[in-house]
């Protein structure tokens, strides 16, 4: 047993069949954790949550559990839908207007979080150039929900698809 099959068992507990993008970003948590705690977490969703939690929720869950918090973790930002507590917001690139890509490619910017302060001067401020992000947080669908850096990736997977279409 491995993240992947512990990740795939908890979705398909709730009957969830998750977008590939979707699947990656939870996944990255349930690595960052590792596998023994990993069971935890679907242990706990399993048993005690009625809904299928958000990644968001699912921060929440794992902090609750005292898995994070231990003492050499690094410092806790909250939860943030941009960059998921990252700091970290990815903007996706056109090659219609940037000439030195020949496909949409994401490049990433300084959330307006306290993780996104912390982050070097040197890294452009999202917010200090973009009033809002470039993708609204979708109301329905199977987009709803889902943190705003997975948003850009199904973008970024759909236009490049568009793209290689019509070429
Ligand atoms: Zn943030």
């Amino acid at each position: 047993m491995n993240t992947t099959t512990v990740l795939e068992t908890m979705f398909s507990v709730h009957g969830k069949r998750p977008l590939e993008a979707q699947f990656n970003e939870y996944l990255k948590v349930f690595d960052q954790i590792g596998l023994n705690d990993s069971v935890k977490v679907f242990e706990h969703v399993r048993d005690k949550e009625d809904k299928f939690p958000t990644i968001r929720q699912m921060r929440g869950i794992i902090g609750n559990l005292g898995i994070w918090g231990k003492p050499k973790a690094t410092i806790q930002y909250d939860d943030c839908y941009y960059c998921q507590g990252v700091g970290y917001i990815p903007y996706l690139l056109s090659p219609k207007t940037v000439k030195k890509i020949s496909k949409y490619t994401t490049t990433v910017m300084a959330c307006k979080c306290s993780a996104g302060q912390d982050l070097p001067e040197s890294v452009q401020r999202y917010f200090d150039v973009h009033k809002s992000v470039q993708f609204e947080e979708e109301e329905e669908g199977e987009l709803k929900d889902v943190a705003y850096p997975v948003l850009v990736t199904v973008k970024q997977t759909e236009f490049n698809d568009i793209l290689r279409a019509k070429e």
